[in-house]
């Protein structure tokens, strides 16, 4: 439980007994101000004493450890929940704009090869509070330091569309009462067909991120074994479906894999599939893992795959890497508190 899950009506419950504009400072404190209850200076001295030790506005995060990595602009969260489990969050800044990486579930049930989070397996969902208490984190931090916060994308630790509810909690939660404008918000998925059918169908204009890696079902599922639960197929019909209702542009995720999926013929079947929907085709040399001995394509390897992609006509650009250093890049997040002895990176 964090204070984050409460509603206005409930932090007014809470202060039941003190005039109504208090509940709406405290609100507004919480939200606006993205202070800690017992920080907030409209509120008299012995409320915000009473506040600090009432047990609904205590935090849910307990932060472990704070990394930081490329000179300071890339900063990573150990994070410790309520029955012991851990996630991670991920705040970059840019010259332009700051964005957070979310985790939504603590560890992750689709089992990815690849990917660090799927190799530690599944711990639980987390709840609306948990997520926006992230945003919170990193909200704070941002301007800690003379930036704003821009950008959220739900692609830390988990698969969102497998927590669908809370997920879309948090995300009603940050546009109305954090201020983030809808359309500063990514939901990333490996291919929930159900949760995309469905997400095509909300008021919110989110933007859809969808992992492919993989464009025929084979090489797919090695990847991604949800893969053969829904074939890329019903995957690309879903996908239609919410471009149809949404007018909003996909994106699909790459991570390119030396001999895996960096091949001529990848580059020819993604283009197949990415054209015909206008998507945008995001390429990201993977990261290692302990996991998974599989190594990323060379950046020589990188630009000829995009190059092959932009010939078919694909919409195509290259993520650039962050937090490799303090494993807080793409498929990174483990969460293990094995390890966390501070590490400082220079810029590359
Ligand atoms: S890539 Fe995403 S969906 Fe796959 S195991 Fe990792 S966190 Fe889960």
């Amino acid at each position: 439980m964090s204070r984050y899950d409460l509603s206005r009506d409930e932090v007014g419950a809470i202060l039941a007994d003190v005039p109504r504009f208090r509940a709406d400072q405290l609100w507004e404190g919480m939200y606006r101000h993205l202070a800690e209850p017992s920080e907030i200076g409209v509120l008299p001295r012995a409320l915000r004493d009473r506040l600090r030790s009432t047990p609904e506005l205590a935090p849910a995060l307990q932060v472990e450890r704070r990394v930081t990595a490329d000179g300071g602009l890339t900063e990573k969260w150990l994070s410790l929940l309520s029955g012991g489990a851990r996630i991670e969050t991920v705040l970059m800044h840019h010259p332009s704009h700051s964005t957070v990486c979310v985790s939504s579930q603590a560890g992750c049930a689709m089992a990815c090869s690849f990917c660090a989070t799927g190799q530690a397996g599944f711990g639980r969902h987390l709840g609306v509070g948990e997520i926006v208490e992230q945003v919170v984190l990193a909200a704070r931090s941002a301007r800690a330091t003379g930036r704003r916060l821009d950008n959220i994308v739900l692609m830390g630790m988990g698969e969102p569309l497998a927590n669908y509810a809370s997920v879309m909690g948090a995300v009603r939660r940050v546009v109305a009462d954090l201020g983030i404008g809808a359309r500063h918000v990514t939901i990333s998925t490996v291919g929930v067909v159900p949760g995309i059918r469905r997400l095509a169908s909300e008021p919110l204009q989110v933007n859809l991120a969808v992992s492919l890696h993989g464009a025929n079902d084979e090489l797919r599922s090695s990847l991604v074994p949800l893969g053969r639960r829904y074939p890329i197929a019903e995957l690309v019909a879903a996908c239609e479906r919410y471009v149809a209702a949404t007018r909003r542009r996909i994106s699909f995720e790459w991570a390119l894999i030396a001999g895996v999926n960096d091949r001529a013929s990848d580059a020819a079947e993604l283009a197949a599939i990415a054209l015909p929907l206008r998507a945008h085709v995001n390429l990201i040399p993977l990261n290692p893992t302990p996991g998974y001995l599989a190594t990323g394509t060379s950046p020589a390897g990188v630009r000829a795959f995009r190059d092959r992609l932009a010939s078919h006509g694909a919409n195509v650009t290259v993520r650039r890497t962050k937090g490799r250093d303090i494993d807080a890049a793409c498929g990174q997040l483990a969460a293990s508190p094995v390890g966390l002895a501070p590490r400082t990176a220079a810029r590359p």
